[in-house]
């Protein structure tokens, strides 16, 4: 009967998951907040997922598509940032291991200069970038970054997380709703710099 229960918690924090890693337009997000992000941790057997959700706002200090030399650098840090998951995100218990990453921009920055910037540091040549953007992105529109960060964990007893660096590293995120689901039990949080650490209990 336990299990049962469980699975059923499980299913439904995963299918409030879904829509939200799904969706394209951030205008129906209800939550966009700026200087609040939002954390998910999934803790699931060995596994754990981590999803970061955050107004770009807070991690660059704009929304709209980055088309300066200078936004584009300020987005292309907050990756190299949110890359560093083992110093933004300090898990404690469980011995687990980062297996990947992944960082949605939806749209902040487009694709071509997206790799236009990783296939070489120093050729920054072009000055006539072509970033009339075929999407219609209106100026006041906001935008939000995720961050999806995959650990496998050698056991199941990850006690808890903690965001300091997180919030030093990114001083436009002032607080991180928070919350967490495991087999037995889930809960929620509200983490700011003072008080930065999540426990899975
Ligand atoms: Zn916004």
């Amino acid at each position: 009967m336990i299990k049962v229960f469980t699975h059923i918690v499980v299913v439904t924090f995963a299918a409030m998951l879904i829509p939200i890693y799904a969706l394209d337009n951030t205008e129906n997000l209800t939550s966009h907040e700026h200087g609040s992000s939002e954390l998910t941790i999934v803790i699931e057997k060995q596994s754990v997922e981590i999803e970061l959700i955050s107004p770009a706002a807070n991690l660059v200090g704009f929304e709209h598509v980055a088309t300066r030399k200078e936004d584009i650098n300020k987005v292309h840090k907050a990756v190299a940032d949110l890359r560093q998951h083992d110093t933004l995100l300090l898990l404690s218990g469980g011995h687990c291991a980062h297996k990947d990453t992944s960082i949605e921009l939806n749209g902040l920055i487009s694709e071509k200069q997206h790799h236009h910037h990783n296939k070489s540091a120093h050729d920054h040549s072009h000055t006539h970038n072509h970033t009339h953007s075929h999407d219609h992105k209106h100026a006041n529109k906001h935008n939000d970054i995720v961050a999806h960060y995959r650990y496998h964990c050698e056991e199941s007893s990850l006690q808890s997380l903690s965001l300091t660096n997180l919030f030093k590293s990114f001083p436009g995120i002032n607080e991180v709703k928070v919350m967490w689901v495991k087999p037995t039990k889930q809960g929620a949080d509200k983490l700011s710099l003072k008080d930065p650490m999540v426990r899975f209990k």
